[in-house]
């Protein structure tokens, strides 16, 4: 079932303001903050997320990929026909192409993304017909809080880097010769 008019775009807004709450959890946990949602094909919660790859030392533990894995293994099939999907930032091919092997039915994203989106920026992936499975997509629902979520959360980190930089620098500036040659022996 497709949403459409009002109804579901006020829909796709309270779903979405979950998808970026979780995003914001993410953040907390030094995560790029991108959360996703996933409802079956009745509009029921199956699964909500955001990205780990940091702390699960895992590239492909992006907030898309996390609910369909959940979602699947708790519907223990790897179809999810008629679910949809709701994520804060537009999918790279990696999440794309999770997404058409599990057979969704519709995508609704936040911001897009210039540097890996494969939706609208880098690639037009759903465009292409060679596929045998169409997902419905819809972009730019609430894109500018997700944009805004991301953009502070990179300033932030910009900051602490350069802080530690400098803190870096004043306690090399204050380690003697002998010490540091002995720390390079260690390594080697
Ligand atoms: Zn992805």
């Amino acid at each position: 079932m497709i949403l459409m008019g009002e109804d579901g775009d006020r829909r796709d807004l309270a779903w979405m303001t979950l998808a970026l709450d979780y995003a914001a959890r993410g953040a907390v946990q030094g995560e790029v903050p991108v959360g996703a949602v996933l409802l079956d094909a009745d509009g029921r919660l199956l699964a909500a997320a955001h990205n780990t790859p940091v702390q699960s030392h895992d590239p492909s533990a992006h907030a898309e990929m996390l609910v369909l894995r959940q979602a699947a293994q708790s519907l223990r099939n790897y179809r999810l026909t008629g679910a949809t999907l709701y994520v804060t930032l537009e999918p790279c091919i990696m999440c794309v192409g999770a997404m058409l092997h599990a057979r969704v039915t519709r995508l609704v994203y936040a911001a897009s993304d210039p540097k890996t989106g494969a939706v609208e920026s880098l690639y037009h992936l759903l465009e292409d017909d060679r596929f045998n499975h169409r997902i419905v997509t819809k972009g730019g629902v609430l894109a500018a809080s997700s944009a805004t979520l991301l953009r502070d959360f990179f300033r932030v980190r910009r900051c602490r880097k350069e802080a530690g930089a400098a803190s870096v620098a004043t306690v090399e500036a204050g380690v003697e010769t002998g010490q540091r040659s002995g720390d390079a022996t260690l390594q080697s």
